[in-house]
């Protein structure tokens, strides 16, 4: 296992055998271990108490049926999932994922990257994730309610404001939340806010959630600007997918003054040389539910559509994946380095692949992991918990500064730890260690459990 600790080997092997065809999970692992090693030359105490073997097996792990009935009457079954993974900080905190592609190795590599996050956020929120592998794509509105439901007839008995809150990600937006949180309420009798986040404004929710991943992402690409005597101003940017995390850091690139020129769905690509018109990109995507080769014909400009390729062959100053895991791979990275891209900030969970990563690192281009650079959406889902429970609501301006002022001390904890650690300038070990070692000493404090 070339580049990993001695001490750490056997920990990887262990994670190896004990999870057969996980791919991702082994993935997110693996990174997070390569960044370990000068923390346990530091603190022996971590591995002689099994903390880091013990912090790879996620606390609990549920599988679940969800049958239900579509449209034409038919009963359809789909698997559900909840890895609540660490609880040392404090309730399990993570999304749900919608996706065909969800199976147990993706929301554990969810569930693994979120624990770190969580404690990088430096809230009280411990790291689970969950979801299905249910399409809502092409669905009706009552076939999504009524799958929510069976999905969520299930899990309520396995949440709850102080155990494990879910909100949403990819195929979980607002109104998945809503139906789940109605059918929550329906079999608990209880008006229990804090159960779910990413609620509604008139229900519950916090101003700037929806907003909050992509805005945060921006944030934080923004503070690495700024120690550079830099800003927005005048920069390209590609940004892919066209989520919500897409959509948002889109929006927060352009009052900061950059210019976001293309913008990606599962299909293809659009390249807009005068700026993504995000009007229109909301009104495609959430008054339509449409596809994003529609942009170039309602645009009526000179935007085009491209259905193969790679989004990153189009040259930007700065590169935000905000679609999917491992949509960024050693290809990309060499072509965005070619190009001239000097700041790639993961939006999205595990965007680039290691290889890319590594390229990055040699080829000298700032590297910000989703772990950090993503943590926006969660952090501001632990204020939405937090007005919840002093049943209080605060503007969008308040709650926009405290994501601010969260990013920037998320972005300045990875630059401090990566410096004592002896990586300086490194936000991918000073991301991991900053985060584990929080998590660490908690979990030595709390006793072998
Ligand atoms: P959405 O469902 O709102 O959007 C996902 C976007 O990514 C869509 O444009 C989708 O295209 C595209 N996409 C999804 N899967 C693939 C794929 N296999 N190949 C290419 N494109 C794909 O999800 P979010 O914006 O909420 O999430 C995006 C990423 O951000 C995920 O990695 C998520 O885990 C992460 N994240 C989200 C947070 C949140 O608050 N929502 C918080 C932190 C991280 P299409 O419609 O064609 O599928």
């Amino acid at each position: 296992m070339p580049g990993l600790d001695e001490k750490l080997q056997d920990i990887y092997a262990e994670v190896l055998q004990r999870n057969p065809g996980e791919a991702e999970f082994h993935q997110a692992v693996r990174e997070v271990l390569d960044s370990l090693g000068p923390v346990v030359a530091k603190h022996p105490q971590y591995v002689d108490a099994a903390v880091i073997r013990r912090l790879c097996e996620p606390e609990r792990q549920i599988i679940f049926r969800v049958p239900w009935v579509d449209d034409a009457g038919t009963v359809q079954i789909n698997r559900g999932f909840r890895v609540e993974f660490n609880s040392a900080l404090g309730p399990y905190k993570g999304g749900l994922r919608f996706h065909p592609s969800v199976y147990l190795g993706i929301v554990k590599f969810l569930g693994f990257e979120q624990i770190f996050k969580n404690s990088l956020t430096g809230m009280p929120i411990g790291g689970g994730k969950g979801g299905s592998d249910f399409d809502p794509k092409g669905r009706s509105d009552a076939e999504v309610m009524r799958f929510c439901q069976s999905f969520m007839t299930e899990l309520y008995r396995h949440i709850g404001e102080h155990t494990d809150v879910p909100a949403g990600d990819i195929g979980v937006g607002g109104r998945e939340i809503g139906y789940l949180f109605g059918q929550y309420k329906r079999i608990t009798n209880r008006y229990e806010s804090g159960v779910l986040t990413g609620k509604g404004l008139s229900w519950g929710g916090s101003q700037v959630r929806p907003e909050a991943t992509g805005y945060g992402t921006v944030f934080f690409t923004e503070q690495i600007l700024d120690r550079r005597g830099d800003s927005f101003e005048g920069k390209r940017v590609v940004i892919s997918g066209s989520g919500n995390v897409a959509i948002h850091a889109v929006e927060k690139v352009h009052q900061l003054g950059g210019t976001v020129v293309a913008c990606s769905d599962s299909s293809g690509y659009i390249v807009d040389d005068k700026g993504i018109d995000l009007e229109l990109l909301k009104e495609i995507k959430y008054e339509r539910r449409g596809r994003i080769h529609e942009y170039p014909e309602l645009s009526g400009s000179t935007a085009y559509f491209v259905d193969s390729g790679s989004i990153w062959e189009v040259p930007c100053d700065i590169a935000l994946p905000c679609a999917t895991q491992n949509e960024l791979n050693g290809a990309d990275a060499r072509v965005l380095v070619e190009n001239g891209c000097r700041i790639v900030a993961e939006g999205a969970n595990m965007p680039c692949t290691p290889e890319a990563t590594r390229l990055f690192a040699e080829a000298g281009v700032t590297f910000a992991p989703g772990k950090a650079a993503n943590a926006g959406g969660v952090a501001t889902s632990a204020l939405e918990m937090q007005q919840n429970a002093s049943r209080d609501s605060w503007s969008f301006e308040h709650t926009e500064q405290r994501l601010e002022s969260i990013m920037r001390g998320i972005h300045d904890r990875c630059l401090e730890t990566a410096e004592e650690y002896g990586t300086p300038g490194d936000y991918v070990a000073g991301a991991n260690i900053a985060g584990f070692t929080q998590v660490a000493d908690a979990m030595l404090a709390l006793g072998i459990v």
